[in-house]
Formats: structure tokens, sequence, C-alpha cells
């Protein structure tokens, strides 16, 4: 089965890009690559002060179909001008969709108006669900509370470890209670989206303990959800790496690829040996370097939001910059012959490379630049997307590579020798 990778957006939030993506849909061509939105954003009866325009946002109550009003809301920020003049092509991307509560900052907002209960948080389910199969969501992320159960080395004998682990049992609970409510809507009404429960833990076993927890639930309410979403791994730079038993000399990169990748191994073979072949995403994946180790490990889809940020995150003024994806593979899936593969580039210092993307075949990094540091915003927000869109491209044929029966070798002979070391490293140590 081919993985899918979902592209974050934070449609329904603030951010000047946020809608300037949506406009140019039918510039994009991708069949692996879908879209997570979140519920926070997108649900108008939440009350929020964000800069996007909610009026066009309200109508979503209208539409039975996602996609149908993406396209709604690309016409009308065209109108609104937030498009360079470009002939509109008549294909929009159509991408498969997944739904996030965004509960971070629901939360958020309960605890700063004094308004949180467990209860509270409960009673949002039914809204969720509802709100998902009315537009026609495919995949949905259960409710939880979503928290980091990190677990920093020595906190075994401490009291700070104590006060810890009696805040993990509390939050576990909670956490299985909202997991036991979202089963029990789902007994009681038909739906066709699929339900993803996460999984959280602070190691490998305390998250297959919670994945048994899960389960239980599911044998006591008599249904079962549709797979699994791991949580916690998106930024492994905070985690332990005894703990995750990361080799000491691991770089970022293959820290973040090692765990994303042991850990679905784990999960993967835990549910198998139960004859349990149900999906299994992982929510914030990290990178797109851990795509094809976490699709050889069983890990179905993943969402990231990085390459939005690289894309996004920068100025034409200072130093901050936005940054270009070094691609590894050409339309063929043959390696191109760059060094720095799949690393972010600034765009002021990238020269010399190969790509022939739907992107880099209208624009040549020449000409990215240009449209980077123009005075026009059209036409810098405008490279902004195409930054994202030439990273996208690469997402796109990365997942296409990891069908290939050989993958994982052969990214060890790639034409940049420090990228093969590092996957070389990293192949060795996750195979033992
Ligand atoms: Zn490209």
């Amino acid at each position: 089965m081919k993985h899918i990778f979902f592209a974050t957006n934070g449609l329904g939030g603030g951010g000047t890009n946020v809608s300037r993506f949506v406009v140019y849909f039918d510039i994009i061509n991708l069949k692996n690559v879908g879209l997570l939105l979140n519920y926070y954003y997108l649900n108008t009866d939440i009350p929020k002060g964000t800069a996007f325009d909610q009026d066009i946002l309200k109508e979503i109550t209208q539409y039975s179909d996602i996609n149908k009003f993406l396209e709604k809301v690309s016409e009308h920020f065209i109108n609104k001008g937030r498009r360079v003049p470009l002939d509109q092509q008549s294909k929009i991307w159509s991408p498969k969709s997944i739904l996030d509560s965004g509960i971070g900052n629901i939360l958020r907002d309960m605890v700063v108006n004094n308004e949180y209960t467990h209860e509270k948080i409960s009673e949002l389910i039914n809204d969720y669900h509802v709100f998902a199969e009315n537009v026609s969501f495919e995949y949905v992320v259960a409710l939880d509370y979503a928290l980091k159960y990190t677990h920093k080395k020595g906190e075994t004998e401490s009291l700070d470890y104590k006060k810890f682990s009696s805040e993990i049992a509390a939050y576990e609970e909670l956490n299985l209670d909202l997991l036991e409510t979202t089963l029990g809507f789902r007994k009681t009404n038909r739906m066709k989206q699929k339900i993803l429960a996460p999984i959280h833990g602070y190691d490998y076993n305390s998250y297959i303990s919670n994945l048994n927890q899960i389960l239980e639930i599911e044998m006591k309410v008599g249904v079962k959800f549709d797979g699994f979403a791991i949580g916690g791994i998106a930024n492994t730079r905070s985690l332990d790496s005894d703990t995750w038993k990361v080799p000491a000399h691991f770089n970022k990169t293959q820290k973040s690829g090692f765990i994303n990748a042991s850990l679905t191994n784990e999960i993967k073979q835990f549910l198998l040996e139960k004859d349990d072949e149900r999906w299994i995403h992982i929510l914030g994946s990290g990178n797109i370097f851990n795509i094809p180790f976490i699709t050889m490990f069983g890990g179905d889809s993943s969402d990231c939001h990085s390459a939005w940020r690289r894309a996004s995150d920068g100025s034409r003024e200072g130093t901050s910059r936005s940054k270009y994806l070094i691609p590894l593979l050409d339309s063929n899936l043959e390696f191109f012959n760059n060094r720095n593969l799949l690393k972010y580039i600034k765009i002021d210092e990238v020269s010399n490379i190969k790509c022939e993307c739907s992107v880099c075949s209208e624009y040549n990094i020449e000409e990215l630049k240009k449209l980077y540091f123009s005075n026009d915003n059209e036409c810098h927000y405008y490279s902004k997307i195409l930054l994202y869109i030439h990273s996208l491209n690469q997402y796109e044929r990365i997942i296409e590579f990891s069908q290939k029966p050989d993958y994982i070798s052969l990214l060890t002979k790639t034409p940049d020798n420090e990228f093969n070391t590092k996957c070389e490293e990293l192949i060795n140590t996750l195979l033992g």
C-alpha cells in the first residue's frame, strides 16, 4: 500500500500565506499528498480572534464536500486579488483529507477564559464528528488531550517524577475517557469517516500499554476505531536518547528517523501479533527524510508541518529567509546529482541546483529568487507557495520511490556521500 502524506494547513487561522496556498490549487498535481486541516480553525462556532475571513469560513456548513468548499475559498480569495496574474487551470487539486481537533488551542482558550472542565471537552466530541461527516473528511483524529508525555533523564527517582507520573496517570485516564465517549458516539451513529485513536507514551513500553488500554476500551464498548495515530514524536529533539535507545553519535535527522521508524515498528508488530492490520498514522512525522523509514515499518500515513514552515517562515528583509528543499528524486525516481540532499537551504544561498518538478520547470532558481525578493507582495507570497509546492512534489516522489522493492538500500547509493552515510547508519541500527 502507498503511504499518504498529509500536508498541514492552518486554513481558518491567521497567516497571510494560508489563504494563498488555496488559491494556487490549480497548479498542484499530487496523488500521494493529502491535506490536514484543523477543526479549531475551521469551526466558526468556536470564538477566536484570527485574521482569517470569517464570512467565507461560515459558508462551510453549506457544503457536503470539503474540496468543493476549498474551491469556493479559492475563488473568494482570487476575487480579493490574492493571486499573481496567472492563467487559471481548469483542474484543481482535490486532496484526501484528514481532520485534527486542534485541541491545544481549544484547551488554551478554555483555560485562559477560566472555562475548562473535562465535561466541556467531552461535549465537543459529538459536534466534532458531525462536522467532519458533514463535509466528508476521510480521516478524523479522535479528540484527546494530546499532551506531550516527556520523560527526562533521572526523573525515575525524583519527586518530579512522582508528580510527573501522577499527572500522566490522570491524563491517561481522561484521554481514555474521551476515547470511550468517541466510541460510544460511533456506536450509535453511522459514519463514513475513518476515526483514528491517538496513542501516547514516554517510551516504547508506555506506548504499547496505552495501545493495549485502547483495545480494552474497544472490547468494553463493542466497537472499534479504524486505526491509530501515534502522537508525541513530532519533535524528537526534546526526547531523551537513552530512553529511546538512540545511538549517541546520531545527528538530529537520524534521531528523528530512528524514533519515528522504531516506534511505528513496535506498534505495527504488536498489532500484527493480534492479526490486527489497522491503519497507522504518524502525527507530525518530523521530516521528509523519515518517509521511507516509516513506510518500511508499516506507517500508512503521516503529516508534518515543517515543509510549510520552511517555505513560509522567512522575509525579504533581515536574515530570515524561506528555504528551498534540495531535491533527491527526478521524475523517473532516479537520484539527482545534488549535494545536501533533502536539506532545506535558504533561498538566496541555493545555486546550481537540478530539479524539474512542476515548479522548477516553470521557474529556475534565479527566477524563484527574483519572485521572492520582488517588491510586489503578491509575487513574494507566490514564491513561498512555489517553494512549498516544490517540497510537496518531492514528498510525492519519495512515496512513489518507497514502492520500489529495494528502496531502502538504494538510499545508500546516492551521489551525496554524506547522505549515504546518514542512511546507512540509520538502516543498520534499525535492522539491528
Ligand atoms: Zn522542484
